[in-house]
């Protein structure tokens, strides 16, 4: 154990991920934008942090010292945006996660049908506006965060809509279900071949989080249009009869991820969808790694509390995994 560091790089969900790797006896690494470092340092959760200019391009430069510190790395969302799904296969110091799955959860394509084979409800897709025949959301590719989606009732109303978008790069269409969020946080250990469920949030997104303040004459008079940035998270425990459809899900997904990469998919993933008023579950996304909507849980949540004695964030249940991987002789078994 004490040979071994974890790292991270200090945004999304780092502090969770360095606090839960102190907890479990680590000592931890925070790469931090220059700029950025002040709540690693503030918070206590580093032992050591490394300096990068900027981290898309300063991450190779410091690569070879975390491999000469014995650092095990932790990917989380910004992580894999900042590097790019393809520059992670470069990544050479020891990585937590099968590198694999990325590509089949960064591809739109790939990930519907990877969803699709393991049985779950998606939003329908439409390939070109003149399909369009129920209300649509507008997914730009590249949008970061849900930023510029917005809804169309019709093929009309699209055209109108997107002129206020002239140089985006590309979109998708895809089937607006009326439901309310809801996002799993799901752990599967091939350790020991166990999936747990760690705890559920909803978004807090701006401005679609606000409208529902002002007026609907109000927000017609002043064309507000919806926007899904996401500014937090909200936690969310929910109605307990749908947890069995909840794991079925979760143990669907990594069955067939099995049959997709060399590892399959395990770890920390979440499976995001709309629950409509008819109790469907409606899958627009998957996440194959650490989602910020743990972060409320840094105490443990209402679920891992039935299962562990002590507080158990996802952060220290993936350092507690990586700690078992090492007591047994396994490490090779979960480094991807
Ligand atoms: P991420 O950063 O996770 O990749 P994103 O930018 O791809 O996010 P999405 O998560 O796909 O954005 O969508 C943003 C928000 O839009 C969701 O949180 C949800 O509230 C809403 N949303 C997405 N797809 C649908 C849908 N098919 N029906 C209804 N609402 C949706």
């Amino acid at each position: 154990m004490s040979n071994y560091k974890i790292a991270t790089l200090g945004s999304h969900t780092a502090l969770q991920i360095l606090k839960g790797a102190k907890d479990e006896g680590f000592e931890t690494i925070c790469i931090c934008e220059k700029d950025k470092r002040r709540p690693y340092e503030s918070y206590g959760v580093a032992d050591y942090i490394i300096d990068v200019d900027k981290f898309s391009t300063g991450f190779f430069e410091i690569e070879q010292q975390l491999i000469d510190s014995n650092a095990i790395l932790i990917p989380h969302g910004s992580f894999v945006s900042y590097i790019g799904h393809e520059r992670m296969k470069d990544i050479k110091v020891m990585h937590y996660g099968d590198k694999h799955i990325l590509e089949w959860e960064s591809d739109r394509t790939k990930e519907r049908q990877w969803l699709l084979d393991a049985g779950l409800k998606l939003p329908r897709v439409f390939s070109s506006p003149e399909e369009i025949e129920c209300p649509v959301i507008i997914k730009f590719h590249g949008a970061q965060g849900g930023f510029g989606y917005f809804i169309a009732n019709n093929t009309q109303e699209f055209y109108e809509r997107i002129k206020k978008y002239p140089n985006n790069s590309g979109y998708a269409i895809q089937e607006y279900i009326v439901g309310v969020p809801i996002y799993t946080h799901y752990f599967y250990s091939n350790l020991t071949g166990e999936l747990e469920v760690m705890s559920f949030d909803k978004r807090y997104e701006s401005n679609a989080d606000s409208i529902g303040r002002i007026a609907a004459k109000d927000q017609l008079d002043v064309e507000i249009q919806t926007s899904y940035t996401i500014t937090g998270n909200i936690p969310v425990v929910l109605r307990e009869s749908l947890l069995p459809k909840v794991f079925e899900m979760g143990q669907s997904v990594v069955e067939k991820a099995k049959k997709l990469v060399p590892k399959g998919l395990y770890g920390p993933f979440c499976l995001e969808a709309i629950l409509d008023p008819y109790l469907d579950f409606y899958t627009f996304e998957i996440s194959a790694r650490i989602v910020a909507g743990t972060n409320p849980y840094t105490e443990g949540s209402p679920y891992t509390a039935y299962k562990y004695d002590v507080p158990m964030s996802t952060g220290r249940r993936i350092a507690r995994e990586i700690k078992t991987a090492i007591e047994s002789g396994r490490l090779e078994e979960v480094l991807g």
